[in-house]
């Protein structure tokens, strides 16, 4: 079992990834959580993918958790004939809503969001592709916006499309969001994105959804809009998981802000218990290479310095020639930088503030333990990944072990920064027995050696959720 690296990745599946082979390798160099895009493919990719997802864990014995991101009120351009087409700088090209769907080419390209034309003027500046491309408005005619390209580039089907200045103003779940959010649930995925969280309203409005489905995911809120900065710590609140979703985000707040903004997100995402993804562009140049530019190393290395708990590849998988190399780069990159994590050994988080459970109490007071005593590991019964969560908020270089009989929380587990699920179940009369079993586990596993010491924590053991009330440090022994 991989223990060395602590920060987890999460890998979008799209066409790159669809032969067997290629999922199998990414889950072998170390895929933590598959992210399903429903902006891009039909639902019967969606449930093929999941199903090759879990194939190839199966397969390697590791647990991949699922992510599906939801599409959200984002305007997107249609398709060309080619797939994409290359724009120069300073060349005429045109969108039209009245254009074929699948039609588009150098000089045009067609768009699903009817009012368009009315929302734009001439002088208005679009971006579209993340702020890849840039297009100069100069005249509207009909269904047709005449446009000079700014800055050019490879523009490829539906990539999104932004009014510079001007944000979006619809409620993040769409009629479509909500007929995926059900396919989601269906699917049984582990993580549930919505995409353009304005407010808490938001993310509760996909909870209730989720409950109608009989779905368990826990909800991530995209933060790439101006509304959520404003509102963070409300949805931070009723959220289980933040992304700092950089590609709108910078689109909105303009990209020189983004450092700043990632380390405000992820810091405040820990501060209040949250767990926190980095994305967007992270190995952007592996789509086509298949090694990643110093900037790109540093990137990723700045953000696990940061502390998030996972770091995303989107295109650089779904759509990139080197998909298993990506995430190879990644786990290494990881692996590099958390040698200089500098700082985390003796980290006082919430010194001053009141613990809100017996569970945060106990998490915190491991990890303080842990952090200033040489034990090897902590190990966590647990029920719903409740207390691992807990203390993984506190960055360490302890791994912490989630010992459960539960297949779903094993699966969300692969999100929590050092957190690794071990499967147990519970079935010891005493707890002489149940420490020797425990033992066993961690020694078959090669996760400790004898005499080393670890941190257990439990419950009454009565397979409750939210029971746990008990530290005990112990010696490895066999009998
Ligand atoms: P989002 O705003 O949700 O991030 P996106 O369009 O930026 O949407 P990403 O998942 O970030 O999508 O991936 C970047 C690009 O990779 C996409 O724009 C698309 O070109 C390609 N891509 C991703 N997933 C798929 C997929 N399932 N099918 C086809 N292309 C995909
Ligand atoms: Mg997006
Ligand atoms: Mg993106």
């Amino acid at each position: 079992m991989d223990t060395l690296r602590r920060t987890k990745i999460v890998a979008t599946l799209g066409p790159a990834t669809d032969e067997p082979d290629v999922m199998a390798g990414m889950v072998r160099a170390g895929l933590d959580v598959a992210r399903l895009n429903f902006s891009h493919g039909t639902r019967e990719q969606q449930a093929r993918r999941v199903q090759l997802l879990r194939q190839a864990a199966r397969d390697s014995n590791r647990y991949v958790g699922i992510l599906a991101d939801l599409a959200g009120p984002k305007i997107r351009i249609e398709s060309f004939r080619e797939g994409r087409v290359q724009l120069a700088e300073g060349a005429p090209f045109a969108l039209d809503t009245a254009l074929d769907p699948a039609a588009g080419n150098v000089c045009e390209v067609g768009c699903a969001y009817t009012d368009l034309p009315a929302d734009v003027h001439s002088g208005d500046t679009l971006l579209l592709s993340d702020g890849q491309i840039v297009l100069e408005v100069e005249k509207v005619a009909g269904t047709r916006i005449s446009c000079v390209v700014r800055a050019g580039g490879e523009l490829s089907n539906r990539k999104g499309l932004n009014r510079q200045g001007g944000g979006i103003s619809a409620p993040a779940l769409t009629d479509k969001d909500l007929e995926d959010l059900r396919l989601a649930a269906e699917l049984g995925v582990d993580y549930l994105a919505v995409s353009f969280a304005r407010d808490a309203d938001d993310m509760r409005q996909a909870q209730s959804e989720l409950r109608r489905w009989r779905g368990e995911a826990r909800v991530v809120a995209k933060i790439e809009r101006h509304e959520a900065l404003d509102n963070l710590a409300g949805i931070l609140a009723v959220s289980d998981a933040v992304m700092v979703a950089r590609g709108d985000l910078g689109v909105e707040m303009g990209y020189a802000e983004l450092t700043g903004l990632q380390k405000t997100i992820i810091h405040q995402s820990l501060a209040r218990n949250r767990v926190v993804i980095t994305a967007t562009q992270m190995m952007e140049s592996m789509i086509q290479s298949p090694i990643p530019t110093r900037a790109e190393v540093s990137d990723v290395a700045n953000a696990v310095l940061d502390g998030t708990d996972a770091v995303m590849l989107s295109a650089e998988t779904a759509a990139g020639r080197y998909p298993v190399k990506a995430v190879q780069a990644m786990a290494e990159v990881i692996r590099g930088a958390e040698k200089y994590q500098l700082g985390t050994q003796r980290s006082i988080v919430r010194a001053e503030e009141d613990f809100s459970n017996t569970e945060e109490a106990i998490a915190r007071a491991v990890m303080y333990t842990a952090n200033h005593m040489r034990v090897r590991a902590v190990v966590a019964l647990t029920e719903s990944g409740m207390t691992p969560l807990w203390m993984s908020r506190i960055r360490s270089d302890m791994p912490i072990y989630a010992f459960t009989r539960h297949e779903n929380t094993r699966r969300r587990v692969t999100l929590y920064r050092g957190v690794y699920a071990v499967p147990f179940d519970i079935v010891h009369q005493d707890t002489h027995s149940l420490y020797s079993a425990i033992f066993d586990r961690l020694l078959e596993l090669g996760l400790v050696d004898l005499n080393d010491l670890v941190i257990l924590t439990k419950g009454e053991l009565s397979g409750v959720s939210g029971g746990t009330n008990s530290m005990q440090i112990l010696r490895v022994i066999q009998h």
